[in-house]
């Protein structure tokens, strides 16, 4: 096809040639053929010179016009040139979509030449090295001593947990890949949360050990003692008892190290199973009577619904702390009392004491693990210094909190509130009205 296109022309000149020498004269023939060889050559050299300038153009320029057998020489370029800009075009929209995904990521990531030069980064790593513009040493951006060793040491295994200039308070870890090319990947990953789970952790497994080491200790120094044989009976009363006191103590510090790690695993709790918490405070208020040997007015006020939905023993075991905390931080002859109302819809389950109360600048800190405001009180009344913690998972489980108010030498209120919507005002098919109020005051 392109043959016949390309010697088209050259075979109509070479007809024409012959019918000119055989109308007039071969002289007429070499004339035209002259001229038209001339006028081909011209046709052809200028055409070449466009492409020549095309080629130089930008790729997006439209391929030149011709005819013949140029037309479809051109053609196949056009088609060529199409394809390879579809191509480009794909490989850009991709690139952009990496582009957008990775600058979404919280981690920092920094592309960096074989001169450790910034060739690439996100959108994370320019905020938090306050990294502009591309092309500069990463060392300008991050000038710690403990980085720059790292960059230039040859074991990237073991990265820099770090501080940035631009996240006060926060720690990184800085880690550096090799790639093939002799260019490094930066990956910056904020630690503070592992960080601080980490510090938890220890700290957690520090102070369990300090709570055992004191009653293992009393317990082993009290058996040598028996074991050296003191014969005084009472002596061996008092030491026994010492052991069996200290054993409860252990056995307490056990029940609520294993009450929280069940809450911290379990599901959260059911929302159809029906607690009666009438029924349970009355309980729970005859067993602080019981704790309390008579020593304190222990009352109670219940004027919200009977019935409320959650995990019976997990509310059963908030009110049981608050209560014999009340009795073990109120001193003889104070006044203790647990309420139960309604607020905005929810409801409000308060133990209030007329105890020993407790210092604003504690209160904050009262539900963490261990924190007691006096341990020696603390354990001499038996407290494991969990109890707090226990009641405000509790109450976090069931979508309320624990809402604490105290005065020093006045007393404290332990409020623990229950969402609107654990709360059951007519239960269904109980066949039993629920009491209006009920109250019982010693
Ligand atoms: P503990 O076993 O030490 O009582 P908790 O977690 O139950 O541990 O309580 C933490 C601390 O809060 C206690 O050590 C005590 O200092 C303080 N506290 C708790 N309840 C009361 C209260 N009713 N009155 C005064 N202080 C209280």
């Amino acid at each position: 096809m392109i043959w016949l296109k390309g010697l088209r022309s050259v075979l109509f000149a070479l007809a024409l040639a012959g019918a000119l020498a055989w109308l007039f004269s071969a002289r007429a023939a070499a004339w035209w053929l002259a001229g038209f060889t001339l006028l081909y050559a011209i046709a052809q050299t200028a055409f070449l010179a466009k492409l020549y300038r095309w080629g130089g153009l930008p790729r997006s320029r439209e391929v030149p016009i011709s005819t013949g057998a140029w037309e479809m020489v051109l053609e196949r370029i056009a088609r060529f040139v199409k394809s390879e800009h579809d191509t480009r075009e794909a490989l850009q929209a991709e690139l952009a979509q990496v582009h957008a995904a990775v600058d979404q990521l919280p981690d920092g990531l920094a592309l960096l030449d074989q001169y450790d030069h910034i060739d690439w980064c996100n959108n994370a790593a320019t905020e938090l090295h306050g990294i502009f513009g591309v092309g500069r040493p990463i060392h300008h951006f991050i000038r710690h001593p403990g980085f720059v060793a790292y960059l230039e040491g040859e074991d990237f295994g073991k990265p820099p947990v770090l501080p940035l200039a631009t996240r006060p308070g926060r720690l990184f870890e800085l880690r550096l890949h090799r790639n093939d090319d002799g260019t490094k990947l930066l990956i910056t990953r904020d630690l503070t949360e592992l960080a601080r789970v980490d510090a938890m952790r220890r700290d957690f497994v520090a102070n369990v050990s300090h709570e055992i080491r004191t009653p293992v200790t009393v317990i082993g120094g009290f058996a040598e003692t028996l074991l050296e044989g003191d014969d005084d009976p009472d002596a061996r009363r008092e030491y026994l008892t010492m052991i069996l006191r200290q054993s409860q103590t252990m056995q307490r510090l056990v029940e609520d190290l294993l009450t929280l790690s069940s809450l911290e695993n379990a599901d959260a709790p059911p929302a159809d199973e029906r607690i009666d918490l009438h029924a349970l405070v009355a309980t729970l208020v005859d067993e602080a009577q019981a704790l309390s040997q008579g020593k304190h007015g222990i009352g109670m006020k219940l004027l919200a619904p009977r019935w409320v939905l959650g995990a019976a023993s997990e509310i059963e075991s908030a009110v049981r702390n608050l209560l014999t905390n009340a009795v073990r931080y109120t001193p003889a002859g104070g006044q203790i009392g647990v309420d139960w109302r309604l607020r905005d819809g929810d409801g409000l389950l308060s133990v209030r004491d007329s105890g020993i109360g407790i210092a604003p600048e504690h209160l904050a800190r009262l539900t963490e693990r261990f924190y007691r405001v006096d341990r020696g009180r603390s354990r001499e009344t038996g407290g494991t210094g969990l109890g707090l913690a226990i009641v405000k998972h509790i109450a976090q489980r069931h979508g309320g909190n624990l809402q604490i108010e105290s005065r020093p030498g006045q007393g404290s209120a332990f409020t623990l509130r229950i969402p609107a919507s654990r709360l059951l005002p007519h239960p269904p098919d109980q066949g039993e009205q629920p009491d209006q109020a009920q109250s019982t005051a010693k």
